[in-house]
């Protein structure tokens, strides 16, 4: 019982955190960022600053394709400079998202006052982040934005302690 608290408690989770084009282009707000994430104890495994071209937005927003926001939110995304990073820490998935608060910012100002989208949101598309909303998706975007990087090379030879689904 005690073994696995104690081998849980080890267990990193990895996850794909963006601070999209509407808070990058206030360098306070990305710093500001930057330090949450830290300070959150959050493990920066890889991070980079990249500007999509429409089709990558198309592509990584696909399962939207139809809905009233499609268009805006794909434009929005490929509109300027991005930063993302992978994420390390226990639950860093459910973590970084209650961190991100609800995806639209009224709401977030509502309910989660204090949440990055709730401070530093626009509007329901321009609201600053985005976060990996479980293991499987978490996988697929870290692929979809850090192609080179191999999660199975990072579990063996980086983090013996990693748990795949923790
Ligand atoms: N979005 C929007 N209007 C909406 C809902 C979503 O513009 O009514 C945008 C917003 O930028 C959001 C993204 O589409 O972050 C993806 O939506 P999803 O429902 O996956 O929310 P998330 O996982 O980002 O909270």
């Amino acid at each position: 019982m005690v073994l696995t608290t104690l081998r849980c408690a080890k267990a990193l989770q990895l996850t794909l955190a963006v601070i999209k084009p509407d808070a990058v282009a206030h360098p306070l707000i990305l710093e500001a960022l930057h330090q949450k994430i830290l300070k959150n104890k959050f493990i920066i495994v890889r991070s980079k600053d990249l500007i999509w071209r429409r089709q990558d937005s198309e592509r990584f927003y696909a399962e939207h394709k139809g809905r009233f926001f499609y268009q805006r939110l794909v434009e929005f995304m490929s509109s300027g400079p991005m930063r993302a990073y992978i994420l390390a820490r226990e639950n860093a998935i459910s973590q970084w998202r209650e961190l991100m608060g609800p995806t639209k910012v009224f709401r977030a100002r509502y309910i989660a006052p204090g949440t990055i989208r709730a401070l530093y949101g626009l509007t329901d598309t321009r609201n600053t982040t985005h976060g990996s909303d479980s293991v499987e998706s978490a996988q697929r975007e870290i692929a979809f934005f850090f192609p080179e990087f191999s999660v199975e090379e990072w579990m063996e030879q980086t983090e013996p302690s990693f748990r795949k689904g923790h």
